[in-house]
Parts: structure tokens; sequence; C-alpha cells
């Protein structure tokens, strides 16, 4: 079966980027596919979160996710703490990946910062972490922005050096073709890559310290307008042409935020507002972020509100997925040569 899975951190500051790039999208897999998404919160703390905040962010992002139109009943809606087999693939993974692939990885380069010898072992080890969530349900799929390719790509050599390494022991537990499949990213639509409204060469982060780079989940509808009004441009008119978009940053984001939110294409959008100025294409963005996010951020609100229903929901996702990936890893142990109670 074709099998979906995709995460998001609850490190705060949930923002358009991790809408436009993934959870807008996890919707739209669900009439495909199966799909387990996951609140991934022993990937928050590789960056040390404060322990009130880091509850109270699993729940928003479950809310977000659920405001959204993720179905908790027809799909599964977790937190990744409450299913041990991730950490426990995990394991096997750090002893299948090597220093080399990891020392590679450019998020690590990022969030590491300066003094590498400080960053914790966990934000070293990462990928490995996020190749055991995807492969721990055997996942053929997984909707991610941009920024997460290189680790899908990290996630798919491990599968494929597990699946190498172990070989005979794999045919021997009666597995043909290999245990794990080589998970495809998919990086699809118009907003991919969501940069800062700031700094067109910058990713729209959770973690940017000025607040106008980003819309948060959580903004108002005020506050949003006058975040795009501020939004950093260029002086030039919007081009008519895509080609025009080449070598401007910031108003090929702008474009690109307004497709995905419209379901349209670039082109599409140009063919509207090129040649216009940028202050009427932004009070037009601002109106479809308003229309688009408001709904969300209110049923949010909404549903935070009742802490104990989210919790429930967590709670009975975890089950539900813990069903799925027990067994998985059962026979991982089988195929590692591990004992275990049968
Ligand atoms: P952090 O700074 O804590 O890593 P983040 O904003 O990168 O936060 P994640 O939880 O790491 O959020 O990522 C969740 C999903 O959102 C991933 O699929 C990621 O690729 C996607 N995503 C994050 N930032 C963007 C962005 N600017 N544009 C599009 N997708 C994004
Ligand atoms: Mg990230």
């Amino acid at each position: 079966v074709e099998r979906v899975f995709s995460g998001v951190q609850p490190t705060g500051n949930l923002h358009l980027g991790n809408y436009l790039g993934a959870i807008q999208r996890f919707v739209e897999m669900q009439k495909s596919h199966q799909c387990i998404y996951c609140v991934v919160d022993q990937h928050a703390i590789t960056l040390w979160q404060d322990p009130k905040s880091l509850a109270s962010a699993i729940r928003e992002v479950t809310a977000a996710f659920l405001a959204a139109g993720i179905d908790p009943k027809a799909h599964i809606v977790f937190n990744q703490s409450q299913v041990a087999e991730h950490a426990e693939l995990a394991w096997v993974f750090n002893c299948v990946a090597r220093m080399g692939w990891l020392n590679r990885m450019t998020q690590f380069k990022e969030k590491a910062g300066k003094d590498k010898e400080a960053a914790s072992v966990g934000l070293f080890a990462y990928p490995t972490l996020m190749a055991a969530d995807i492969l721990v349900y055997r996942a053929t799929h997984v909707p991610v922005g941009e920024d997460q390719k290189q680790h899908l790509e990290l996630a798919r050599d491990i599968a494929a050096k597990f699946n190498n390494d172990f070989g005979d022991s794999i045919a021997a537990n009666g597995f043909n073709g290999g245990f794990f499949p080589l998970p495809e990213p998919l990086i699809q639509g118009a907003a991919t890559r969501v940069m800062s409204l700031r700094d067109g060469s910058k990713k729209m982060s959770k973690s940017d310290p000025s607040d106008l780079s980003r819309i948060n989940m959580t903004d108002d509808a005020d506050t949003i307008a006058a975040k795009i009004r501020k939004a950093r441009t260029d002086p030039e008119p919007l081009p008519s042409e895509e080609e025009g978009l080449k070598g401007r940053p910031e108003a090929d984001n702008l474009v690109s935020i307004f497709a995905a939110l419209a379901g349209r294409t670039v082109a599409e959008v140009l063919a509207e507002f090129g040649g216009g100025q940028f202050s009427t294409f932004k009070t037009a963005l601002a109106d479809l972020t308003v229309a688009k996010i408001s709904p969300i951020t209110a049923e949010m609100k909404r549903l935070m509100a009742d802490p104990g229903h989210i919790d429930a929901v967590l709670a009975e996702g975890s089950d539900r997925a813990r069903a799925i990936a027990a067994p998985i890893m059962a026979s991982v142990k089988d195929i590692v040569g591990f004992i275990r109670a049968k």
C-alpha cells in the first residue's frame, strides 16, 4: 500500500511556510492515501525547549492539523514520544548511517551555528530519527517543504543500506525484495520554500527573531495585513511573465504565496497582476491570506480551549500508530538478530 507520513515540530510560531509547504498538502493527501501525521516532539528537544511551552506547542500543532482539515478518525494524528518504536528504530539506524553522511547535512550546520562542539548529539542525529519516523510505518510518500529534501535523500540511503546489509536475513525472515521501501519526497506546488518577508534569501522560519519576517498561524487579520504591507519588495512593477521574476526573490516569494493560497499557477497570478503596482497586489494578497488563514486560526483557538480533547486525540492516534509500528519493529529485531519474547 501507498502510505503517507509527515511531521511538524512543536517549536512555536507555526507559520505560513509550514501551512503552504506542509499542512495544506497533508490535507490534500487524505483524499488519495492512508496518512499518518505526527507532532515530532522528540525532534523539538534537539534544541532546548521550556517544558511548559513544549506541551502547549504540541497541542498547538495538533490544533493546527485539525483546524486545517486533517481528519483524525479517517487518518492518524499523534505525537512522536508516545510511540516508543520511533526511538527504537532510530537507534538501529544510528548504527546503519555513516558519520560522513550526517556530516553533510546542511540543517545541522545551520542550526548548530558556529560552535559545533556545543551542539547536542540529538541535533546531529536528527536525520536518523526522521528516517525512523517514516520507515517505522514503512511509509512510501512524504510531503515536505524543499528544506527537508536532503533529509529525505538520507532516509532513502538508510533504507537502501539496511536492505543491503541485512539482505540475507531479510530473505530468511520471509520478506522478498527488501524490507524498507525507499520513501519518496513529495515537494510540489508553488510554495515549497516560502521565504522571509524581510529577506528574500532566507526561508520563513519559526526561529527568526523578527516577527515581521513571518505570518504566524495565530496572527489576527490586522497583523497579517500590516506584515504584508511592510513586506520587502523592489521598486519595479510586477512582471507579466514568470521570466521577469528571476533575480527578484521578494517579488517571486509574494507571487508564489498568492498562487499557493489561491490554488492557481504563478503564470495565472502574473496575468492578473503583472504591470501593476505592488500596493494593489499586496492588498489582494492580504485579503486572500486573511480569508484562508483566519478561519483556521479561529478553529485553532476553539480547540486550544479544550486541551483535554486534544490530548485524547493524541492518545488515540498514538495507539493506532503503535499498532502499525510494533509489528514492523518486531520484524526489524528479528532481521537484526535481537531476541524478543514471542
Ligand atoms: P524549525 O525552525 O523549528 O525547524 P520549521 O519552520 O522549519 O521550524 P519544521 O517543523 O522543521 O518547521 O517543518 C515542518 C514542515 O514545514 C516541513 O515539511 C518543512 O519542510 C516545512 N517548512 C518549514 N519551513 C518552510 C518554508 N519556509 N516554506 C515551505 N515549507 C516549510
Ligand atoms: Mg525545520
